[in-house]
């Protein structure tokens, strides 16, 4: 319905005349192209729908960054999002506490599982305020506190596969049954993206005891 309103609001404004079409630039003030406007669009935080921009990682493989970014959308199909678009589903809660909305917001910032997986990665990447309330606060939570760049990275990274992680989780427990806990999927965040951070940041010279400990990086 907002989307519809948008639509209708965007398209009321527009007046058609008989003249040919022609493209316009809307990347400078000016209307002018340039290879600098260019540049700025794309550093820029802001697309020109005015959406939120999420920065990806290199390291982690293609699938969790288009699945936070989608995510972070909310066009990921949980059971809130499914019935937003006409589907009705008997069982619409969440598998792993009963107690939430099957949504992006419950299932990585409310829900027991979420937040118990954050706690360990707040105490291993020894990030002191962790502090979440919206998906995006989880892909922006790299930028606060004073670290190395390379660290910054890696806490990146290992949002995003963490997001995956749960995500794997979630469907295993709707679909197959399958309930992981806590220290599984943590356990499964450090191992997968330790490969990931070694071969792909570290090309091959890193040790799991410095992972583990998050130093050398
Ligand atoms: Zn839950």
């Amino acid at each position: 319905m907002v989307e519809w309103e948008s639509l209708r609001a965007a398209v009321s404004a527009v007046t058609l005349s008989a003249g040919s079409d022609r493209w316009k630039w809307l990347g400078s003030g000016s209307g002018e192209f340039s290879v600098a406007a260019v540049k700025r669009s794309i550093v820029s935080s802001r697309d020109f729908s005015n959406r939120y921009v999420m920065k990806w990682s290199k390291w982690v493989p293609k699938k969790c960054n288009i699945f936070a970014w989608r995510a972070e959308m909310n066009r990921i199909p949980t059971v809130e999002a499914l019935e937003k678009r006409g589907m009705f589903l008997f069982d619409d809660g969440c598998k792993f506490c009963n107690e939430g909305l099957d949504s992006v917001t419950h299932i990585f910032t409310v829900c027991p599982i979420a937040l118990g997986v954050w706690e360990r990665i707040s105490f291993w990447c020894r990030i002191p305020r962790f502090f979440i309330f919206s998906f995006k606060d989880l892909v922006e939570i790299h930028k606060f506190g004073i670290r190395s760049s390379v660290e910054r990275k890696a806490i990146h990274g290992i949002v995003l596969s963490a997001c995956w992680m749960l995500w794997k989780a979630r469907n295993n427990l709707r679909f197959n049954d399958k309930k992981s806990s806590i220290e599984e999927v943590f356990s499964e965040i450090m191992v997968v993206s330790f490969y990931w951070f070694k071969y792909r940041v570290k090309k091959g010279s890193f040790e799991w005891g410095d992972w583990c400990k998050f130093v050398n990086m």
